[in-house]
């Protein structure tokens, strides 16, 4: 091949522009990034980009913990840009059924040191007086939870990456995996093939089109999300906190000035293929946000629609990352199936996949989101049940 790179990654979203500035910190040799499109143009572009550390298993709490404070701290971590975090700390109201998870959950991450706490409908009244209590029995609270920017995050990695020597082509799609005899040898684009000595994949909800070419069947799944934006008259109450609501599934959380983005869920909405995504908001989807908010948030339920949009995301079946090397295939490293709750994690999940490449050891031991832990039956626990994103 006439062009050769010691890593190519695939995909220039959260975690590949995370990746490639890490691989190139740590002197990875010529690292080039391709996308197909542009750089934040796949799911990062959309997210909601919430910052809470509430899981129920230690390696992705491990991952977010260390992740936020990337996010929180990105002058010192990372030198150019900013994540644009806003701290308004982070609420996660549940229902009496599920009272017992939660506590479980914060105690397991407070003996982690993360600074969180169960708290009872009174408290929970002071931290967001804006949320009606129905149903709600108690919940987890981070006090210094929030949101940041996808968008500054990857440009803040490519700049870093690219001060370090990151190369990149944009609109130059990965058409094919070259492997041979059991490992990587290389990409096919419709610039040449390029040779390597190891790819990362990190091309999100369009894996799996490049890995079942190469027989590698990661069990991943698509499914549609859908995000609102929404604006409050002058003067009107606004919401103080990130918020996931686990008795009504409505998450809202404030925005710039009087904005503020709010999801509700939509129906299943499985996809086949993340090209098959119509990005614009459901019909009815407008309604669906009024109801929800009308129930939980009645002070917000009327104001100007702002806009909506939707994307892709892949899943797997324990709604946990799949992060390692392929089986069967050397060379080939997976960041993948971020299951709807990938943004905080970004940060050091590319600290532990470049390590992984280069050979040292990961800060965070991440053997538990091994590909092959689904055929070896060790799914991640799920406190609050499939589909909860904890
Ligand atoms: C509407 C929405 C809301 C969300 N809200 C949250 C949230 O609040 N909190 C949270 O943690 N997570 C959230 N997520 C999930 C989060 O956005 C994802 O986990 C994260 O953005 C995944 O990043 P990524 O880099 O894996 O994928 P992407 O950002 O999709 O990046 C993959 C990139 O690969 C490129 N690509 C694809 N195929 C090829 C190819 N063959 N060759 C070259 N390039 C290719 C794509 O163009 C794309 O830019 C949300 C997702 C959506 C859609």
């Amino acid at each position: 091949m006439a062009e050769h790179a010691d890593v190519v990654v695939v995909g220039g979203g959260l975690f590949g522009t995370s990746i490639a500035y890490q691989l190139c910190r740590r002197g990875a040799g010529r690292v080039l990034l391709l996308e197909r499109a542009a750089l934040g143009s796949g799911d990062s572009g959309r997210t909601f980009g919430m910052v809470r550390r509430h899981y129920s298993n230690a390696v992705t709490a491990l991952l977010a913990m260390r992740g936020s404070h990337t996010i929180m701290h990105w002058a010192e971590e990372v030198g150019i840009g900013d994540a644009g975090y806003v701290e308004t700390g982070y609420l996660l109201p549940v229902p009496e059924a599920l009272v017992e998870a939660s506590r479980g959950n914060v105690a397991r991450l407070a003996a982690l040191g993360l600074d969180t706490s169960f708290v009872g409908p009174s408290e929970i009244a002071q931290i967001e007086p804006l949320l009606a209590l129905d149903g709600i029995a108690g919940g987890a609270y981070e006090p210094d939870g929030g949101f940041a920017d996808a968008h500054k995050m990857i440009l803040g990695w490519f700049a870093g990456g690219y001060a370090h020597g990151l190369q990149a082509r944009f609109g130059c799609g990965v058409s094919a995996l070259i492997v041979e005899g059991g490992r990587v040898r290389g990409v096919r684009t419709p610039e040449g093939d390029i040779g390597c000595d190891r790819v990362v994949l990190a091309t999100g909800a369009w894996a799996r089109e490049l890995l079942m070419p190469v027989g590698v069947d990661v069990p991943i799944a698509l499914k549609r999300i859908q995000v609102a934006v929404l604006r409050q008259p002058a003067g009107a109450p606004r919401p103080n906190v990130v918020c996931s609501d686990a008795v009504t599934n409505v998450v809202v959380r404030p925005d710039r000035g009087a904005l503020f983005c709010a999801v509700t869920y939509f129906g299943d909405e499985p996809l086949d293929a993340a090209d098959d995504c119509d990005h614009d908001a459901s019909p009815g989807y407008e309604a669906a946000i009024r109801r929800a908010l009308s129930e939980r948030y009645p002070t917000l339920a009327g104001a100007a629609w702002q806009r909506a949009w939707a994307g892709p995301y892949d899943y797997s079946p324990d709604w946990n990352p799949i992060v390692g090397e392929a089986p069967g295939v050397e060379g080939l490293h997976l960041a993948l199936a971020w299951s709807g709750h990938g943004f905080k994690l970004s940060p050091a999940v590319g600290e532990v996949v470049a390590a992984e490449v280069v050979g040292d050891q990961p800060v965070i031991d991440v053997t538990a989101l091994r590909p092959a832990r689904f055929a070896e039956g060790e799914l991640l626990r799920l406190a609050y049940g499939p589909g909860a994103r904890a």
